[in-house]
Order: C-alpha cells, then structure tokens, then sequence
C-alpha cells in the first residue's frame, strides 16, 4: 500500500542533457495546490516508469523536491515526499562503499556500477513543509543519495570514471528506441529483436 499522494496524471520524464537536470534546482518555498498537483504527477510518473525514487527536475520542474518508493537491505519499503534535501553519509571508519549497479529513469535502460557509501540519512520537510527524515541501507541508501543529486543538478554519471560513463552512453543508445520521447505517458516499444537488458531486477530512479 501506498501512503504518498495519489491521483497525480503521469508526465514525460525529461533526460539527460536537459538544462534543468544539470543546474542546482531552487528551494521550495511556496506549499500551497501547484506544489501538491507536481508531487501526485511525480508519484504517478515514478509508478508508471516503475523507478523506485524520483525528481522533480525530471518532469522538467525546477525544484528542489524528490518522491520515493523503496525497498531497504531487509526489504522494508520506505516511502516518503522530501523538498530541500540535504544528505549526511558515513564518513572515516564507519564509511563502507557499495559497488551496486545504479540506474536513472532520465537515461532509461542503462545501468553500472556506481560505489556510493551503503548508509545515507536525508533530512528536509515534506509538502506541507513540515520537518520530515529518512535514512537506511541497500538500495534507499543509493536512492537518497542519487534523488539529492539530482535537486543540485547532478547526475550519476558525473560520478562516473571516463570508461564507465562511456560505456553507461553506449547502453542508453542501445536500448533508447524502447523509450519515445514522452515515456511513461506513452509506454515501451516492444521491439521483436529486443534482447533482454542484464538488469532486469535492477529498478531505476
Ligand atoms: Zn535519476
């Protein structure tokens, strides 16, 4: 079950290389009906595309507000709406790397390995602008980590080697005649030689 705003209409999820994706997006400082439509627009968008987090500046917004829907190491599912983020991560001795695979619903289809640290904490408010925290591990960690990126207009392939995000461009190509321009509002094109992503099981956000 879901306990983040329903009834949103899903929106074109806007990509890489868009401005509003490579610029810190502005705080949010108005919570009044435009700020709750673009949340429910975001949770719908997100569920169509199947992505387990989401922000705002990939429906084109440029605000700093990210939605999301995700499992934690244990499988736990963690939901939450957070404007102005800011993330703590473990630092020194209590600092451990996770080398997961990780995957952008603005660069559909394409995944690689992304070391990020295994435990994150985002603090914020929610759409009403009441103080709200979320923190865990596994993929949320990730999660956290890659929706507050995206509200300072970073994306993880500038946290990526030379190699890696070369190889990250090749795989979006690869599979970029599955998504039209408007996906999710139109859905993937199935294409008869469609051969099968290796990451499968890997959501994106
Ligand atoms: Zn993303």
């Amino acid at each position: 079950m879901s306990t983040l705003p329903g009834n949103g209409s899903v929106r074109a999820i806007t990509r890489w290389g868009e401005d509003v994706m490579h610029r810190v997006n502005k705080p949010v400082t108005d919570f009044g009906d435009e700020l709750q439509t673009l949340i429910a627009d975001m949770v719908a968008t997100m569920n169509a595309a199947e992505g387990v987090g989401l922000a705002a500046n990939q429906v084109g917004v440029d605000l700093q507000v990210f939605v999301f829907d995700c499992p934690d190491k244990e499988g736990n599912r963690v939901q939450g709406v957070v404007c102005n983020p800011t993330v703590e991560v473990p630092e020194g001795k209590d600092r451990n790397l996770d080398e997961g695979d990780e995957g952008c619903l603005s660069l559909p289809g394409a995944f690689t390995k992304c070391a990020r640290p295994d435990f994150a904490k985002v603090t914020g408010v929610d759409q009403h602008g009441e103080p709200v925290s979320f923190e865990g591990d596994g993929l949320l960690a990730r999660c956290l980590q890659h929706e507050t990126d995206h509200t300072q207009g970073m994306v993880f392939g500038d946290r990526l080697s030379r190699k890696y995000k070369k190889r990250l461009f090749a795989e979006a190509e690869e599979f970029a005649p599955d998504y039209p321009s408007d996906w999710p509002v139109s859905p993937m094109i199935e294409h008869e030689d469609d051969h099968e992503s290796d990451h499968e099981d890997t959501p994106a956000t």
